[in-house]
């Protein structure tokens, strides 16, 4: 009988075959002079850390000694993490995002990104997050702030350093691919990551790849949908008491009027009672009176809640306004709404996720001193190159989450047979580092057994 479980030689075989991962692995490059490991192995090791889903670089320390790991992924000889900090500290950024890239533009060509279209528009949403923070521990990148604590009842400020990023990810389809991310630098706004990050998009992926963009309240400004519009994309934002003007000329507006639409939606034991108002033209600020779309929703959400053995209905308000470049004609009120509220699922599906569930809270190679020199130029001297760390981390990261995403999703018919959780699949792959590899295993040893080594 075959066996019911994932393969590390077959997985492997799809990521070679489906997304060039050996071809890819022989592209990354670091400042090492002629390292024994090369960056690829460095490469394939923390990748499959990551879709192994272990927790740490201290138990992929352990794993590099004592399974087979370094065999499965074809190292040169067996080493340890600190290899893995030098290297990855001075990790060169381009061909991990290329392979992003290349992955997602693979997957859409697959169809991956078919399946969930909204009117056939295909869904991407922004949004960032904070990668870590710490009071002691700092590099020359890290974004400073200062935060008020209580010591012994007293209160007193402290600097604390911190990392952020802003993230793209597809949002509509099952499998939520990250198409880019980039870092804030010190003393810069999120916004302006935003942007900088808009503008790289379309010479990533050309400005068709997606259709649609969401984005947070933050981002209802002139600059942002300048650019999107620029670009080609709709948007729907987000409508918060920030951009005041417009907020409280829609709140008046609707509060005039009866609803546009009234529905009600049930989903799992929540039942959603929705009034949605619908309006096109309204000045987007002073300054910018270009006209938009407003659509807001008024929610009650009831639903049963369980009180010492007894059920009892409760319900809550939820009042949620958007601004949309999207028409009338072809998208209707609850569709905006729909998409209004998907950005707000991402916070559940993507970084939250990650933080969650893929070890992104860990402070890897944050502040790593030890890092490879070069000749600068300018100074003439020997000086240790910028720290790529936490940047290669996440971005190693992020392809891994979506291969697997995709492997899990897409490719896996034991998942869709057995209904397995994305964690057993990690699991059953990563047993297979306690297997010998075929390349190394005696010609006549037959089927691949486990071994402990003590
Ligand atoms: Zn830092």
């Amino acid at each position: 009988m075959k066996e019911e479980t994932h393969s590390l030689p077959s997985f492997s075989a799809w990521l070679n075959k489906g997304f060039d991962l050996r071809g890819h692995a022989r592209r990354m490059a670091d400042a090492r002079t002629d390292p024994e490991i090369s960056p690829g192995s460095v490469f394939l090791t923390l990748l499959h850390s990551f879709i192994f889903r272990l927790p740490s670089f201290q138990q992929l320390d352990r794993e590099l000694s004592h399974t087979y790991l370094q065999k499965w992924i074809d190292a040169e000889r067996p080493f340890h993490d600190d290899t893995l900090r030098y290297s990855l500290c001075s990790f060169e950024l381009e061909p991990l995002e290329n392979m992003l890239v290349d992955i997602n533009r693979r997957l859409k060509r697959s169809k991956a990104f078919d399946e969930g279209r909204a009117q056939g528009r295909l869904v991407a949403a922004l949004d960032g997050i904070e990668v870590l923070s710490s009071f002691s521990r700092r590099c020359e990148s890290c974004l400073e702030r200062r935060v008020t604590l209580k010591e012994n009842g007293r209160k007193v400020e402290q600097i604390q350093y911190y990392h952020r990023a802003v993230g793209c990810q597809m949002i509509h389809s099952p499998v939520k691919a990250f198409l880019a991310i980039e870092w804030l630098q010190p003393g810069e706004a999120e916004d302006t990551a935003a942007l900088r990050l808009l503008r790289r998009l379309p010479d990533l992926y050309g400005s068709r790849f997606f259709d649609i963009l969401l984005l947070d309240a933050l981002y209802a400004q002139t600059p942002v949908l300048q650019l999107v519009r620029e670009i080609g994309w709709d948007a729907v934002v987000s409508l918060k008491q920030n951009a005041r003007d417009l907020y409280q000329s829609a709140v008046r507006l609707f509060s005039q009027r009866p609803p546009d639409m009234a529905l009600t939606e049930q989903q799992d034991h929540k039942t959603y009672q929705i009034q949605l108002w619908d309006t096109e033209g309204l000045p987007f600020t002073i300054d910018n009176p270009e006209p938009v779309r407003v659509v807001r929703s008024e929610e009650v959400l009831q639903r049963q809640r369980y009180r010492q053995g007894e059920r009892t209905p409760h319900s809550t308000d939820h009042e949620w306004l958007w601004i949309t470049t999207l028409r009338q004609s072809e998208f209707p009120p609850t569709v905006i709404r729909q998409l209004g509220h998907a950005r707000w699922k991402q916070e559940n599906n993507g970084w939250m996720d990650l933080t969650q569930y893929w070890a992104l809270k860990h402070g890897f190679l944050h502040a790593c001193q030890h890092r490879p020199k070069r000749l600068d130029d300018a100074s003439g001297q020997r000086e240790s190159v910028a720290n790529h760390g936490l940047a290669a981390v996440v971005g190693i990261l992020l392809i891994a989450f979506t291969l697997s995403s995709a492997f899990v999703l897409r490719h896996s018919k034991l998942v869709r047979l057995y209904h397995l959780s994305t964690l057993s699949v990690a699991a059953q792959l990563r047993a297979w580092t306690s297997k010998i590899p075929p390349s190394i295993r005696a010609p006549d040893s037959g089927v691949p057994h486990s071994v402990s080594i003590s």
